[in-house]
């Protein structure tokens, strides 16, 4: 596979950064530091400080797809699990996990003595620690997640925030070399089914394989095409 480029942007500044710079960007962009430190926008005055998680989010195995994200340590694992769904996820309802520290996680539970995701995120990580996300058991999306670091802020309810984000990997036509538009979810097994809007009409497996490219690590796979499913 040729090497994808994986530059990012930055949500408070806009500026463009490589996925090794993005993290000390963001320990010293200005732009967030103004934001953070701003009063918060609603009540009155200053709220109680919470503890807030910086989060590093990849594809186990396409590092190029990456997020770095804040969430309040209160925020559970189901929120974590919506976020991911909904920004990369989703195609059809899959079953979900966390894999922590050999502990699992079910976003359903099928046997006594599964664990669900209603635990708050302090109770199940802290900075330094690894862990990973699955989507669907049957054509997954493995996550690497990373815990930066936490600190004290004003956060609002228990969503994340995206700080960066990657940009769309500039991926190619497998035939003609043109921007690809669609992927084969049959020839994506093999790694070669990018396709343009020309070959799109003329490829081999037929237009009813292929599903939009999406900046996302589910792209082409099961039935993904970026729309959110509810
Ligand atoms: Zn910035
Ligand atoms: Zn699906
Ligand atoms: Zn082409
Ligand atoms: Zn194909």
């Amino acid at each position: 596979m040729t090497r994808i480029s994986s530059k990012g942007t930055c949500s408070y500044c806009g500026g463009s950064y490589s996925k090794s710079t993005i993290l000390r960007h963001l320990q010293a962009c200005p732009a967030r530091k103004t934001e953070n430190e701003a009063p918060s926008k609603k009540g009155s005055g200053k709220g109680v400080a919470k503890t807030i998680f910086h989060l590093q989010v990849e594809g186990l195995y396409l590092p190029m797809y990456w997020l770095h994200i804040e969430i309040p340590a209160k925020a559970t694992l189901d929120d974590l699990d919506s976020f991911l769904r909904d920004l990369w996820l989703e195609c059809c309802g899959h079953l979900s996990s966390f894999e922590i520290q050999g502990q699992s996680f079910f976003s359903e539970k099928f046997e006594p003595g599964d664990r669900s995701m209603r635990f708050a995120l302090e109770k199940v990580i802290a900075p330094g620690m690894k862990f990973e996300h699955i989507y669907d058991f049957g054509t997954s999306t493995e996550l690497l997640i990373k815990v930066i670091s936490a600190r004290e802020g004003q956060a609002q309810g228990k969503g994340a925030v995206i700080m960066a984000r990657n940009d769309p990997p500039d991926i190619r036509c497998n035939t003609c070399g043109k921007p690809a538009t669609a992927i084969c979810c049959i020839c994506s097994d093999e790694g070669t089914g990018y396709v343009c809007d020309d070959c799109a009409k003329k490829h081999e497996c037929g237009e009813d394989m292929l599903l939009p490219l999406v900046n996302s690590p589910r792209t082409g796979m099961c039935g993904y095409t970026g729309e959110c499913y509810d």
